[in-house]
């Protein structure tokens, strides 16, 4: 059987969209699980779209994701060069033959004959207003030209265009891996530029010679590359191609939260949460957007996320490692209709992971963000502190941003729950236990427990009483991870210093 090889070939234009992500990540299952080869192929012959730093961003995004490729622009490899823009006297190859064997021609139609074609059209109600089978017998090129003209034309420096003789009336019929079969007449099927006037092909035939060459057996690409695929077939039949083309396998869209419409970097703004790998420093209108990775998700959750947004196993399990992906995926099970980007979700695969996580690696998330901050956390701490707070959540700052009463006594408290519960017996409770901890130079969290219990006997009360005023004290706030725990890692001399705090910050909230 042939060797599996595919292809991601992102346009450096910016940043990488999280379909882009997907599509990647999809293209590495599948050459993993057939033991065959993930390209990563740059193709950047749009040089006006070109944007500085986005080469490197994706590469970063990808290794982020841990999806790694065998060949590409970095690491080489047999079907070099990988870069678009370091293949122009190839695809300019392919091109001059297509002209000589006829099934593309020179075009030297100015912008504004272009133009007029349009409108003649237009006027004539024609139902195309492109430049196809019918029109281009109105146009200058090599077709209405005479063979000497067009020498004439080129000789003197002329400007113009090659372009796809597209057949006037041929079936095009392809299997979809997703969407099945798919039949396309081309007398719907416009003349498209090939190669541009600068001399740069287009995106159509550096693909379509690039997966060629490349050997590539299966294009696996974002549906908005669907109406195009036709086109591809076309030039395969015109190079003489057709028994080595690819198989083709069309991803379904990705959708905004509420299923309306194609998600869009304007979403991102608006709902104030990541679409991307990771953070984009650009300029304009791309000045900046936020990264999945900076805003603490964890690599593991995001691509559990992704692999989501358009398959499902068809099981009720939805935590699929990178590893099982790669045995768990399949083809069969990508979804045809668009996916809605929630992010929710992309929280819950996230808490997840952050249940799951090796203490060192958030042990580590959690030095580094405290460092950020200027806050000192030693190993140790670190270690109690994710224990107690990695259930409790969503993204890796949190670690930190959530659990600050670890670090600093607290500057606010819960004030509805010291109104309900700053009174007898609680008071003489919290004296009480100032006297105890007094007398102490450490305590564990067992041993608090029985202290606290004899205090809260010794008062003639209990638990459900005291237990939320003194974690207010204590942390600030209502809610939390095992109390016991939180006092031992603080200590008996900074408990004693905050239950003192907080009597004086309690009876005055009680006054006011
Ligand atoms: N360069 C195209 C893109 O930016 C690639 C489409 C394809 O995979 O054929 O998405």
């Amino acid at each position: 059987m042939k060797e599996v090889r595919v292809r991601f070939a992102p346009s450096p234009t910016g940043v990488l969209h999280i379909g882009g992500v997907r599509t990647a990540l999809y293209n590495y299952l599948y050459a993993r699980q057939n033991a065959g080869k993930f390209i990563l192929r740059i193709e950047d012959t749009d040089q006006t779209r070109f944007v500085e730093g986005a080469e490197e961003y994706i590469m970063d995004s990808l290794k982020w994701c841990g999806v790694t490729w065998d060949e590409g622009v970095d690491v080489g490899g047999e079907y070099g060069p990988y870069r678009q823009s370091d293949r122009k006297d190839i695809y300019k190859q392919y091109a001059m033959q297509m002209v000589e064997e006829g099934t593309a021609y020179y075009a030297f139609d100015t912008a504004e004959e272009l133009d007029a074609m349009r409108e003649r059209l237009k006027e004539a109600k024609a139902n195309s207003l492109n430049y196809n089978s019918i029109s281009r017998n109105t146009m200058k090129n090599s077709l209405t030209l005479s063979e000497e003209e067009v020498k004439q034309r080129i000789d003197s420096g002329e400007s113009y265009v090659i372009r796809f003789k597209m057949p006037a009336k041929e079936d095009v019929r392809f299997k979809d891996m997703v969407r099945d079969w798919i039949n396309v007449h081309t007398s719907t099927l416009d003349d498209k530029v090939l190669m541009k006037s600068d001399g740069m092909p287009t995106y159509h035939l550096a693909n379509v010679v690039d997966d060629h060459l490349m050997k590539i057996t299966h294009v696996i690409r974002g549906e908005e590359w669907l109406p195009s695929a036709p086109l591809h077939i076309m030039l395969y039949r015109a190079l003489g191609w057709e028994d080595s083309m690819p198989e083709f396998a069309h991803l379904p869209l990705l959708l905004k939260p509420d299923g309306n419409g194609k998600l869009s970097k304007r979403d991102a703004a608006k709902h104030g949460f990541p679409i991307f790998p990771l953070k984009w420093q650009g300029q304009g209108e791309d000045a900046e957007f936020k990264g999945f990775k900076e805003e603490g998700f964890m690599s593991a959750s995001f691509v559990n996320f992704l692999a989501f947004l358009g398959w499902n196993p068809g099981t009720e399990n939805e935590l699929f490692t990178l590893q099982d992906l790669v045995k768990e995926f399949s083809v069969e099970r990508i979804n045809k209709s668009g996916a809605k980007f929630d992010y929710q979700k992309a929280i819950w695969f996230n808490q997840q992971y952050l249940k799951e996580a090796p203490s060192e690696e958030l042990v580590s998330a959690l030095i580094k963000e405290a460092t950020a901050q200027g806050v000192e956390c030693d190993e140790a701490k670190a270690e109690i502190i994710c224990e107690l707070m990695k259930e409790r959540i969503e993204v890796l700052p949190q670690l930190l941003n959530n659990a600050k009463y670890f670090f600093e006594a607290p500057a606010q408290y819960v004030e509805k729950v010291v109104r309900k519960k700053w009174k007898e017996p609680a008071k003489s409770t919290f004296s009480d236990l100032v006297s105890e901890l007094a007398t102490m130079e450490s305590i564990k969290a067992e041993g608090f427990q029985t202290l606290f219990n004899e205090v809260l006997e010794r008062n003639e009360t209990h638990a459900g009483a005291v237990m939320q005023v003194f974690r207010v004290a204590v942390t600030g706030e209502a809610g939390g991870p095992d109390l016991m725990k939180i006092v031992e890692v603080l200590g008996t001399k900074e408990v004693k210093q905050r239950i003192e705090n907080a009597v004086v910050a309690f009876n005055q909230i009680a006054n006011d």
